[in-house]
């Protein structure tokens, strides 16, 4: 073995090797430490409805293999030798994004989800050195320090996981679009994100109001912190709830009827999508000028707002529900969560790999 690749770590992961492919056991090597880098012995691994989308290539631009995973949560293994803000054995977590330029506008204000050179995502991406990255459905993870965070004591490592992706794409519109007291907000699908909105819009003080298929969800919603809980099967809904919310958070996976859900906001208020069906979708703007309301989207979080949302979790006790698999049963758990049969996170041990 040649010098520069002695201190290579080889990693079992969970892999497909083309679009909707079933995933198999392979072998992986991470970089050798650079001085800011950090070693993870991935402990869990959520599983998005990304994931999916990236794994079953319904956005385009698919690079396989791919080891899919960028809820991540585990301890340190070893760190770079200036890597002074992470000790061996500290409990970390990486989510969206491992790498971004550091010096444009949006890094420097610490959302580097909007990096102008463009961030680097944690699978399904090249780094700036045109190397694919592999993500968390992994044994060991190699990334600079800046893109990892600290998790609390209080959140156990397989329920902090989830809130790497779903806990900061949810949490980050509700603070800037202030959720809180006074404001009534209405979370669409009561899925991973969904029901994690919940307990972050509630916690955050705002009157919040589910919108979901069927009434199946209404006992946990209410659980979870809602107010409200209205069923979208039934037309009755979009005439009762006409005119009422300040914000909407979409987070369903497939398009919807954005008219009728426009119709639901009052004068200024705001539909935010971070829902991410692949397929285009119509509107009328009528539905916006009528009463100045705005159409918007949200992009996961910045690093410094991920780490404030971990301990804002921890401080108020929000923590997902989830279901934990073994390696072998990720495919049937993607079936489960097309279903929309997952109460309400799928996160994988990964000491079963
Ligand atoms: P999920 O667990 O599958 O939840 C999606 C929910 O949407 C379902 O539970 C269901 O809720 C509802 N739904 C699903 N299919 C529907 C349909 N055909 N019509 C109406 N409602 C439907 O997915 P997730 O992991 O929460 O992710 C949700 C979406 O957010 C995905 O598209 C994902 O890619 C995207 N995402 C975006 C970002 C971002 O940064 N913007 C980050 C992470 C994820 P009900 O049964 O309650 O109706
Ligand atoms: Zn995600």
């Amino acid at each position: 073995m040649c010098d520069q690749h002695k201190n290579v770590t080889a990693t079992r992961v969970l892999s497909v090797s083309s679009a909707k492919a079933p995933f198999e056991k392979t072998t992986i090597e991470q970089r050798e430490l650079k001085p800011h880098d950090i070693l993870i012995d991935i402990k869990y691994s959520g599983i998005c409805h990304s994931d999916i989308h990236s794994a079953y290539d319904e956005w385009g631009g698919g690079i396989f293999p791919m080891v899919p995973g960028h809820e991540i949560a585990g301890v340190v293994a070893a760190v770079g030798s200036e890597v002074r803000k992470f000790s061996v054995g500290d409990r970390v977590g990486v989510g969206c994004m491992v790498d971004s330029c550091g010096e444009c506008e949006y890094c420097l204000s610490g959302e580097e989800q909007f990096c102008t050179k463009g961030f680097i995502a944690t699978y399904n991406s090249l780094d700036y050195d045109g190397n694919p990255t592999y993500g968390g459905y992994c044994q060991k993870i190699v990334v600079t320090e800046r893109f990892v965070v600290r998790i609390p004591d209080a959140l156990d490592l397989d329920v902090a996981a989830p809130l790497l992706c779903a806990g900061i794409t949810t949490y980050s519109p509700l603070n800037h679009w202030n959720a809180a007291p006074g404001k009534k907000v209405a979370i669409v699908g009561m899925g991973g994100l969904g029901h994690l909105a919940i307990q972050f819009a509630h916690a955050m003080g705002a009157e919040v109001t589910v919108l979901s298929r069927s009434i199946n969800k209404k006992d946990e919603a209410l659980g979870f912190g809602a107010d409200h809980y209205f069923a979208t099967s039934d037309p009755a809904t979009f005439t009762d709830l006409a005119g009422r919310f300040d914000l909407i958070l979409n987070t369903v996976s497939a398009n919807l009827d954005v008219n009728a859900y426009l119709s639901l906001l009052r004068v200024d208020g705001t539909l935010v999508n971070v829902g991410a069906p692949a397929e285009p979708n119509q509107y009328h703007v009528f539905s916006l000028i009528m009463k100045r309301r705005s159409l918007a989207g949200s992009l996961i979080g910045g690093i410094q707002e991920t780490q404030e949302m971990l301990d804002f979790a921890a401080q108020h006790g929000i923590a997902p529900k989830i279901e934990v698999i073994r390696a072998d049963q990720v495919d049937e758990a993607y079936d489960r969560v097309l279903r929309s049969d997952v109460r309400y996170r799928f996160v994988i041990d990964i000491s079963t790999l």
